[in-house]
């Protein structure tokens, strides 16, 4: 039987690994971006941060990216929730912002990887 302590280490294994999968891949966040007056977002595509292929959109140095890249950060709830930073077709801005029209279904989403640590 799994102690309180490994059970919540799965659990947060498992939030991980599945935070990570509602990222597409798209790279839009790679690429410097402004602001226009008014607030939009414009991904300059012209400029991608020096560790993205861009054919594949793979980030080269993905394991090691927030050492090796002072300006790539981490998206957290809050960034997902909140940054303007991110394109409105991000997956994290998708499933996050969804989720607040849907509060059920995310609580279900929740729910069922504590089910699967059983
Ligand atoms: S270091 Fe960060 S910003 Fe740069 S390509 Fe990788 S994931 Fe994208
Ligand atoms: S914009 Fe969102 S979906 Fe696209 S690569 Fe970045 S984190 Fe992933």
């Amino acid at each position: 039987m799994l102690s309180e302590e490994m059970s919540v280490k799965k659990i947060a294994e498992a939030w991980n690994e599945k935070w990570e999968l509602l990222c597409h891949g798209c790279g839009k966040c790679c690429y410097e971006k402004h602001f226009i007056p008014g607030g939009s977002l414009v991904i300059d595509y012209d400029k991608p941060c020096r560790f993205l292929e861009e054919e594949s959109k793979r980030c080269t140095v993905y394991v090691n990216r927030f050492n090796a890249c002072k300006e790539c950060q981490k998206i957290t709830l809050w960034t997902a929730l909140f940054s303007r930073a991110l394109p409105p077709d991000c997956g994290y801005v998708v499933k996050v912002r969804g989720a607040i029209k849907h509060p059920v279904k995310n609580i279900k989403s929740i729910l069922s990887i504590r089910r699967s640590q059983r």
